[in-house]
């Protein structure tokens, strides 16, 4: 974990505490060849040593690879969904939208290939819904982003559809996460919609980002969170968050911060809020 994905999770672990919700642990692992080896360990013992507490058993995305199949043969039963054999150099000649190239629906009536994948159909209707924090957002998915890949190539189980499905199976009622996945936002309720689940309500926070303006990811050089100066840390997250905490409370306790932080908690400070600065200088 680094600080980017440490305020993301002081901020739903809040929120979720502000309305006495629970706070669930889900290691989206359906994706084992780019696993890296203790990554998982290490994202749990991070959480521990900065006080973190979540509700109930750990859930691994992989272990839940029967519901995630369910879901896919549901979709392909009522050609919501289709296998599709295009292959990389097919799609040269897409157009290229926000969300990537533009799928032009070329299997849409059948394909005679072996090896597919298998895409979702998408409609010409505008979706819609109102972010907790960011406002109305609005995306027609034919246009925008064509019929999208709900399992691969290689049968891994595409993250749009995993993450639908645990959500609807494990109850989620909020989802609080990073902008930089607001742009799945409606792809994914496009599925709700096909699957006869509910649409959870959704807040996407700011992305930490560098002094040069680079959302802090391992990619942009983010270091690893530190396992000492736990407070002085959880102390500039909260600041990140435009909590305003005192400056008394950096050499606090980690137990103060978070009481602290449980009693002044205002997710409304961060209202349209695309970016927070955050300096490691200032730890
Ligand atoms: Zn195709």
């Amino acid at each position: 974990m680094h600080f980017g994905s440490l305020i993301t999770a002081v901020a739903s672990f809040l929120e979720a505490r502000k309305h006495s919700g629970k706070w669930l642990l889900r290691i989206e692992n359906i994706d084992p060849p780019r696993e890296q080896r203790g990554a998982t360990e290490a994202i749990i013992a991070a959480l521990a040593t900065y006080g973190f507490e979540w509700d109930g058993a750990i859930r691994f995305q992989a272990d839940s690879r029967s519901l995630h199949d369910a879901a896919l043969e549901s979709l392909l039963a009522v050609r919501h969904a289709y296998p599709c054999g295009c292959s990389r150099s097919d799609l040269e000649g897409a157009e290229l939208g926000d969300l990537g190239p533009i799928y032009p629906g070329t299997c849409r009536g059948g394909t005679n290939a072996s090896a597919t994948a298998i895409r979702v159909r998408t409609g010409a209707k505008t979706l819609t819904y109102i972010d907790g924090l960011q406002g109305t957002q609005s995306q027609c998915l034919e246009t925008e982003s064509g019929d999208f890949i709900i399992r691969r190539k290689d049968k891994l189980i595409a993250y749009q559809l995993a993450v639908v499905v645990d959500d609807h199976d494990q109850n989620v009622t909020d989802i609080v996460r990073g902008i930089d996945l607001m742009d799945s936002t409606l792809r994914q309720i496009w599925l709700q919609k096909l699957l006869g689940y509910r649409t959870p309500r959704y807040t996407h926070i700011p992305v930490a980002v560098n002094a040069q303006g680079q959302k802090l990811a391992k990619s942009t050089g983010a270091a690893a969170l530190p396992k000492t100066q736990v407070a002085r840390t959880l102390h500039a997250a909260l600041a990140a968050l435009r909590q305003q905490p005192p400056d008394e409370l950096a050499t606090a306790s980690c137990g103060r911060i978070w009481e602290w932080a449980h009693d002044n908690w205002n997710i409304g400070r961060l209202r349209a809020e695309k970016a927070v600065l955050f300096s490691p200088d200032t730890l």
